[in-house]
């Protein structure tokens, strides 16, 4: 499902099932982007009557995870922003995350139940559920049994952003997922589970992936970039 800016974040109470597959969409909360950076050289005229700003100039986005359940698996496609953030990122992006677990919580979920978790792409509004805070103040993966999947390229771009893309990407959301081995790197299109296929598009990143869900016959296209106007 492609977000528009106006959908901003929903919690789809009842589920969809494609064959063996039941699918939750889970909010992880919302959090704002410069309309600038949002919509680049599409001019204000275009998009202003639809979509609205803040006082500084602010978009309200949607962080919208998935949840697909299979008679093996639960697989959780991207993890919103997660509750890492300190107080000026808070600001900036006008943050109110951190509510995945209790999602999940809410459909009998605990953080150990996911079994694989399928990332579209790093960028921190994607990835920053993946880890966490414990007691001691280190970050550790969120998902102690899950395997962390992203296509290598999206993983190389990650690891050496270059200027304009470094901001999108924090290193604590990832690096430790590579520390605890729980990190698998995808070459292209790949099977994950049966009727569940993540599809690389690249495009909003280098390794943007999708999910495509179902059968031939019964489908489901999923992209979870929060909005239709970038550049998939
Ligand atoms: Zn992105």
């Amino acid at each position: 499902m492609a977000l528009t800016p106006q959908s901003y974040s929903f919690h789809q109470e009842d589920p969809v099932r494609l064959g063996n597959l039941t699918l939750n969409v889970i909010s992880d909360g919302t959090f704002k982007m410069d309309a600038g950076a949002l919509f680049g050289v599409v001019p204000k005229t275009i998009w202003e009557r639809k979509v609205k700003t803040d006082r500084r100039n602010r978009v309200q986005m949607g962080l919208n995870c998935l949840l697909i359940r299979s008679n093996n698996y639960n697989i959780l496609v991207d993890t919103g922003v997660g509750k890492k953030e300190p107080d000026k990122i808070k600001d900036i992006y006008g943050l109110s995350t951190g509510k995945l677990l209790r999602g999940l919580k809410d459909l009998g979920l605990g953080p150990r139940d996911i079994n694989i978790v399928l990332l579209s792409h790093l960028h921190f509004d994607h990835v920053g559920g993946c880890t966490r805070f414990n007691g001691k103040g280190q970050v550790v993966c969120t998902f102690p049994k899950a395997k962390y999947m992203v296509q290598r390229a999206d993983w190389e771009e990650a690891t050496n952003p270059n200027e304009r893309n470094t901001a999108a990407y924090h290193r604590d959301d990832f690096e430790p997922l590579l520390n605890s081995k729980q990190l698998e790197l995808l070459d292209g299109d790949t099977e994950v589970e049966r009727g569940v296929k993540a599809i690389l598009t690249g495009g909003h990143s280098a390794g943007h992936q999708i999910v495509v869900t179902g059968t031939s016959e019964d489908r489901f296209h999923i992209r979870l970039s929060p909005c239709t106007i970038d550049n998939p």
